[in-house]
């Protein structure tokens, strides 16, 4: 009843985790499903535990009580088409070289489907007056680099606030509704680099609904820009992009694919020039409904790896924009 460290790394190598050793006989990997039960959509400690040697190899998580065994997890990475078909049978045999495993798929769907609603909950915006309004001595600081590159003036638009005693920048997340929640990010190089506040599942909304205009004076293909951070939109919105929206990281939910298929309009991935951002594309363009058109923005070689739209000029995003690919 056990898969090898070999082979649970192999499996791991796979479904694209890492992990650090716990004790003899577990091992700590992301949680499979943080994008959904996680608070900030992420598992950066990490919290999932990994039996290897004679303890049952299930991933267990300590922040949201996920249990699934390899074969659960190595099938709903399928189904979300993170792994291949091919990639599914290699784990599938791996691990019936190691246990037999006899898995009930239709069960699994239903654990798929069982999605939590969102929050119906609007935070009052009294909240906000915990922090310092003027962002100046974190716009100062920060000069001159480029990624933030968003005036003065975009940080009011956004309602951004300060914290000085935490030293963390607070931006505030509406939908057409009200104020949903609060994230901070942090200005310092250790801790968290984004932090939300207490039951806001940032990962149920979009940045941008707020100042989101669907008609654009500038030319894209695709009706809808999307790409992954809060600044990016901000930086995106201040060069007349009015009509992005952002995900909050590489990963979309279904439940913001929910909300932008409400649009009818064309997407336009503009995710960041990383793993992260390339695997992301990969599971958008299998979520999202065939009847969307989807183009995507390819980053040339010239461009650094690990750039994002905040770091890039307006004649380059232009030209990005402009040579987006259209994905079947
Ligand atoms: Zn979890």
């Amino acid at each position: 009843m056990f898969v090898p460290l070999t082979a649970l790394e192999r499996i791991l190598q796979i479904i694209g985790h890492t992990y650090v050793p716990s004790g003899e006989s577990y091992l700590m990997t992301q949680c499979p499903v943080a994008g959904i039960n996680h608070s900030d959509g992420q598992d950066r400690r990490p919290s999932c535990s990994l039996g290897h040697t004679d303890r049952p190899t299930r991933f267990k998580c300590f922040t949201c009580g996920f249990d699934a065994s390899i074969h659960e997890v190595a099938f709903m990475y399928y189904r979300k088409r993170v792994i291949t078909p091919e990639e599914y049978l290699e784990i599938d045999t791996i691990c019936k070289k190691s246990y037999d495993s006899n898995i009930n798929l239709e069960d699994l769907e239903q654990k798929l489907k069982a999605n939590p609603e969102p929050t119906s909950v609007l935070l009052d915006e009294s909240e906000l007056d915990l922090y310092e309004k003027s962002v100046t001595p974190w716009l100062l600081n920060r000069n001159p680099e480029p990624e933030i590159n968003i005036t003065m003036e975009t940080c009011k638009k956004w309602g951004i606030r300060y914290s000085k005693d935490e030293k963390m920048v607070v931006i505030p997340v509406y939908d057409q509704e009200g104020l949903r929640g609060i994230t901070t990010r942090n200005t310092q190089s250790s801790g968290s680099k984004y932090l939300s506040s207490k039951g806001f599942r940032n990962h149920h909304f979009l940045f941008g609904m707020n100042h989101f205009a669907d008609v654009c004076s500038l030319p894209t293909k695709g009706g809808i820009i999307l790409v992954e951070g809060q600044f990016d939109v901000m930086y995106m919105h201040q060069l007349g992009y009015t009509n992005t929206l952002g995900l909050f990281s590489a990963n979309i939910t279904t439940q913001q694919v929910k909300i932008l298929e409400r649009f009818e309009k064309p997407l336009t991935f503009f995710l960041d020039n990383d793993k992260a951002g390339q695997k992301g594309l990969e599971r958008a363009r299998c979520m999202i409904s065939k009847h969307i058109d989807v183009y995507v923005v390819r980053y040339p070689d010239s461009i650094p790896e690990k750039a994002d739209p905040k770091r890039l000029s307006s004649d380059t995003i232009n030209e990005l924009l402009t040579n987006s690919e259209y994905v079947v």
